[in-house]
C-alpha cells in the first residue's frame, strides 16, 4: 500500500528519535512491499521560532490530508517562560483538536529484560499487558473556569455522545485482545461518573455482548493497578482520571523511553508519539532511547494503516533487541549503553 505520513519532529530529543524511527518504517516498507511517503512539518517550539505560532496552518492542513502523523516531542526551557504569549504545548492541544482526536491509547507491556527498571516487584509484572484508553476532549480540563479573590471553580461536564464514542472505541480494542474492559469512574460521588457508568454499561450490553465489562472506582483502581496489574486488559476512563492513571501505569514498565501512545478520532488519521517529553537534559547527545517512538510507529501501522502484521514485526524486533540487551543509557548498566542510532539499527536488523 501507499501511505502518506506527516512527520513532526518537534523539539529537544524529538528530531533525534524521529530520525531514528523513519528508517525502521522504511525497513518495514521494504520487507512487506509498501511505499511510505514522509512529509516533515514544524510543531511546538521550533514552529514558534520559525513561524511565530506552535501550530502553523501548513502543519495542520498537511496532517488533515495525511493517513497518519508521527510526532517526536515538543517543549523545552527556551519556551517555558510562564508569561509567554504562546507555548509549544498549545501546538499539541490544537492539532489534536483540529484532527478531532478523542481517544488516547497507552499500552503498557513490561518487557522481561527491563523489569528491573520498574519500582514494582518483578513477580507482579510478569505477563502484564494493559491498554489504557483515556478520553481526551471533555471533563474538568475543558469545562468553564472561574476565579475570584475568594474562590475558584472548574466545571466537569460530559455528554452522552462523548462517552459513547470513547467506550465504543475501547470495547472494539478489547475485542481484538482478551475481551475484558474495565471502566473507571467515581460514580459514588460524581454525577458525570454516574452518567459515564450508565452509558458504558448500555454501549457494551447492546453492541459488545462478547466483551466483559467491569466498573472500578478510580481510587481503588489506583491501588489495584500496582497490586494486581495482571488483572487488566483494556481500561477506559475520562480525561483527568486517565491523565493520572496513565502516568501511574507507565511506572509498571520502568523506563519512559519504552512507552508509545496513539491518539485516535472518528477517522483513520491519528497522532502517534512517545509518552515521554522532549528531555532537554539529554537533547543533542545522541543517547535518547528511540524505542518508544519506534513502538509508536508500530501503533501507527496498526491503527491508522490497518497493517497488523507489520506492526507486530516492529514490536517483535524491539522485543528481540531488548532481549539481546541492546540498551540506551536510560536502561543500560554503566559503560554498556548504545547510541540512539545503534538501538534503531538493532531493530532494523531484526526486521529485514
Ligand atoms: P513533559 O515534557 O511531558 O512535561 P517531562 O519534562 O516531565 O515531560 P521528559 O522530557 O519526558 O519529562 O523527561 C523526564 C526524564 O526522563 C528526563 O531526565 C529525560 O532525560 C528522561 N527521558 C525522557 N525520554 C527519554 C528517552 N527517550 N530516552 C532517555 N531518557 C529519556
Ligand atoms: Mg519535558
Amino acid at each position: 500500500m501507499h501511505a502518506n505520513i506527516v512527520v513532526l519532529p518537534g523539539d529537544g530529543i524529538g528530531p533525534e528519535i524521529v530520525a531514528a524511527t523513519l528508517p525502521v518504517l522504511e525497513a518495514v516498507a521494504a520487507r512487506f512491499g509498501h511505499a511510505f511517503g514522509f512529509q516533515e512539518h514544524d510543531i511546538g517550539g521550533i514552529a514558534i521560532d520559525r513561524h511565530g505560532e506552535p501550530l502553523p496552518a501548513a502543519t495542520l492542513e498537511a496532517a488533515q490530508r495525511a493517513d497518519a502523523v508521527l510526532l517526536g516531542a515538543v517543549g523545552g526551557p527556551k519556551w517555558s517562560d510562564p508569561n509567554a504569549r504562546v507555548r509549544p504545548e498549545q501546538g499539541l492541544l490544537a492539532i489534536r483538536k483540529g484532527l478531532g482526536l478523542f481517544a488516547n491509547l497507552r499500552p503498557t507491556r513490561p518487557h522481561p529484560a527491563a523489569l528491573g527498571a520498574s519500582p514494582i516487584k518483578s513477580h507482579l509484572l510478569e505477563g502484564v499487558d494493559i491498554l489504557v484508553v483515556r478520553e481526551l476532549t471533555g471533563g474538568i480540563y475543558f469545562g468553564d473556569k472561574t476565579r475570584s479573590n475568594s474562590d475558584a471553580t472548574d466545571l466537569c461536564r460530559y455528554t452522552v455522545a462523548e462517552i459513547e464514542r470513547v467506550v465504543r472505541r475501547a470495547a472494539e480494542l478489547a475485542r481484538t485482545r482478551r475481551g475484558h474492559l474495565t471502566s473507571v469512574d467515581k460514580a459514588n460521588v460524581l454525577e458525570t461518573s454516574r452518567l459515564w457508568r450508565d452509558v458504558a454499561s448500555r454501549v457494551v450490553r447492546e453492541e459488545f455482548p462478547d466483551v466483559t465489562l467491569e466498573h472500578q472506582l478510580v481510587d481503588s483502581m489506583a491501588m489495584h493497578l500496582l497490586s494486581r496489574p495482571r488483572a487488566y486488559d483494556v481500561v477506559v476512563t475520562e480525561n483527568m482520571f486517565g491523565d493520572i492513571l496513565t502516568d501511574e501505569a507507565s511506572m509498571l514498565a520502568g523506563s519512559l523511553g519504552l512507552l508509545p501512545s496513539a491518539s485516535l478520532g472518528a477517522g483513520k488519521v491519528g497522532i502517534y508519539e512517545p509518552i515521554h517529553g522532549s528531555a532537554p537534559d539529554i537533547a543533542g547527545k545522541g543517547i535518547a532511547n528511540p524505542y518508544a517512538t519506534i513502538l509508536s510507529a508500530a501503533l501507527l501501522l496498526r491503527h491508522s494503516l490497518g497493517l497488523e502484521q507489520e506492526a507486530a514485526a516492529i514490536e517483535a524486533a524491539v522485543s528481540d533487541a531488548l532481549d539481546a540487551r541492546v540498551f540506551t543509557a536510560d536502561l543500560a548498566a554503566p559503560g554498556q549503553a548504545v547510541s540512539t542510532t545503534q538501538a534503531a539499527a538493532a531493530v532494523i536488523e531484526r526486521i529485514q
